[in-house]
């Protein structure tokens, strides 16, 4: 990350965006300050650089009031769409079974209406062979007899078969109608969806641009390295604060809190050691086995241990990581954690030591 807004007040050409990130870190400054604990008289020597290195991390960790509005609505709106999906589903249902419905009812229409006429076709038959019987020379009192039985079993027949044809023709209205229903109501639940799932998609493109966490994050890897070197120079005790336990630096204070919480919320308790004095280091060069205190490269030692005054760990600006009582490896749960996220609270690992994590990755 090249782009430091707050380190080139002289540039006429920033954004407005920018302008307002900068803006923002100043403001928050004094918040941030008694956040991290560096206000404190007793660490006036705190040097500017690790300042901004606070600030900067406290804006990446703390999201503002609008950007925790929109996540909310954003929460809100994806439990809306969830229910909305089910309604969908249920309209798409009931019109697959309206539709169903119709089907059959066009079906039975049919079939009553060719009963219907079929009947009526008996009927004229059985008039006409009852005209033709009684036309019969000499007549037959019997087939005249028989022929009108006909006629009136047929005439029933078909007052049967025209209530059936009404009552299949009635049915197959109101199943169009059930259809009609069903289809608008399918249609204006998706629409719904549609729009639910719209205002989504854009509070997410807002809630991105909200986001400046990892342009934070970034600004503050990127001077990391000058807040050690100006720490370094005129670093005392009292510059330093416990975190759980843990001594550290109080610029990194805020974020090491931080971190651990947010493991713990993932399921990883961190603990470990923070600061230690020049003495100790000394005593932790002989108890390593390093060939020597003072000139030995770290590798030469039988666990790797700095040169004493070069350490991280005599600023409060390293973490030995242990979890569940054991220094980490690159197999514990807790350095997988820490891998993918502890970049975001300023925190780097040295590739050859997994349990040793600071913000330079020294
Ligand atoms: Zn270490």
């Amino acid at each position: 990350m090249t782009t430091r807004p707050h380190a080139r007040p002289d540039r006429p050409q920033r954004t407005r965006t920018r302008r307002q990130l900068a803006g923002a870190i100043s403001a928050a400054l004094v918040a941030c300050m008694a956040v991290a604990g560096v206000a404190d008289s007793a660490s006036a020597q705190v040097p500017g650089t690790a300042t901004r290195w606070s600030s900067l991390m406290y804006h990446s960790l703390t999201p503002t009031p609008q950007y925790v509005r929109t996540r909310k609505v954003l929460a809100a709106q994806r439990a809306a769409l969830v229910v909305q999906g089910r309604r969908v589903a249920s309209a798409r249902t009931v019109q697959g079974s309206a539709l169903a419905a119709v089907t059959t009812a066009v079906s039975l229409d049919a079939y009553a209406r060719t009963r219907y006429a079929v009947a009526r076709e008996d009927l004229a038959s059985a008039r006409n062979r009852l005209v033709v019987v009684s036309q019969q020379r000499p007549s037959s009192a019997v087939a005249v007899a028989r022929a009108k039985n006909v006629v009136t079993a047929s005439a029933k027949s078909v007052v049967l078969r025209r209530t059936q044809a009404h009552s299949a023709a009635a049915a197959l209205r109101t199943a169009q109608v059930s259809s009609r229903t069903a289809t608008v109501n399918l249609d204006r639940v998706t629409a719904a969806w549609q729009r639910t799932s719209a205002a989504i998609r854009t509070n997410q493109r807002r809630l991105i641009a909200l986001d400046h966490s990892a342009e934070y994050a970034a600004q503050a890897a990127a001077i990391s390295r000058s807040v050690v070197t100006d720490i370094q120079a005129r670093f005392t005790t009292a510059d330093t604060t416990t975190v759980n336990g843990i001594t550290v630096h109080k610029s990194v204070a805020f974020a090491f809190r931080r971190m651990l919480a947010d493991a713990k919320t993932g399921g990883i308790v961190l603990s470990g050691g923070g600061y230690r004095t020049k003495q100790q280091q000394i005593e932790l060069r002989k108890i390593n086995g390093c060939p020597d205190v003072w000139t030995a490269p770290p590798s030469s030692c039988r666990v790797p241990t700095a040169i004493p005054g070069t350490s991280l760990h005599e600023f409060g600006l390293a973490i030995d990581i242990t979890s569940g009582g054991s220094t980490i490896t690159r197999d514990s749960d807790a350095f997988r954690w820490l891998s993918a996220h502890a970049a975001r609270y300023g925190f780097v690992n040295l590739p050859s030591e997994a349990w040793h994590w600071s913000i330079t990755g020294a």
